[in-house]
């Protein structure tokens, strides 16, 4: 069974960036389960595992245009340090806005604390090793919530 629109596809992943350093791994892990042509992963992504098939193994490399997107400046914002009501505040926090966005502290002023809502990985590329593991149908229910249910899913 081939990976097309609408099958769930179960893969192991090792992501690194240009120097070639880990930055995530499912190994020692359960595999990723996702629901193909869905959104749940990255377009880079999705693209490169079209028509694959359980034991394939493949190269990716994704540009941020495929990946998690350009830095946009926009989406940086200084907010006053008693927001966070008196708990401290260090570089490398996320936390979750209001509505629902999560944004990382980059700089920590005496007055102000400097937030940014771009993906972490935002305007880097991506260079994956991944191996298919699992490929099947979805279920209605997975098809009607957009992503997987069961092992390694949601629910
Ligand atoms: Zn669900």
């Amino acid at each position: 069974m081939n990976i097309t629109k609408h099958k769930v596809a179960a893969i192991h992943y090792t992501l690194r960036d240009n120097e070639g350093n880990v930055l995530d791994s499912s190994q020692g892990r359960d595999p990723l389960y996702y629901l193909h042509g869905a959104n749940n992963l990255i377009p880079g992504m999705e693209e490169g595992l079209e028509g694959r098939q359980k034991g394939d193994k493949l190269k990716l490399d994704v540009a941020p245009e495929k990946g998690y997107g350009k830095h946009d400046p926009k989406l940086v914002e200084e907010v006053p340090i008693r927001a966070f009501g008196g708990q401290k505040i260090e570089v490398g926090m996320q936390f979750e806005t209001n509505d629902g966005q999560v944004v990382t502290v980059t700089k920590v002023d005496p007055q102000t604390v400097t937030v940014d809502a771009n993906h972490p990985l935002a305007d880097q590329d991506l260079h994956f090793d991944v191996e298919v593991v699992e490929v099947r149908d979805a279920t209605p229910d997975e098809l009607a919530h957009g992503h997987v249910h069961g092992p390694g899913g949601h629910h």
